[in-house]
């Protein structure tokens, strides 16, 4: 699964705890969820 640091590429991710989900683009690295911190994510297909 895509972590904080990660740079998975673009697209849009959702985060496991609390289902926030953003767009980045290709060479961003993820953040942490700026809602509850977490730092595990997964794609949105
Ligand atoms: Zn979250």
């Amino acid at each position: 699964m895509p972590s904080f640091g990660d740079v998975p590429g673009k697209g849009r991710y959702r985060c496991v705890i609390c289902d926030f989900e953003f767009e980045i683009k290709d060479g961003e690295e993820l953040e942490l969820c700026p809602l509850c911190e977490g730092a595990t994510f997964e794609k949105v297909d």
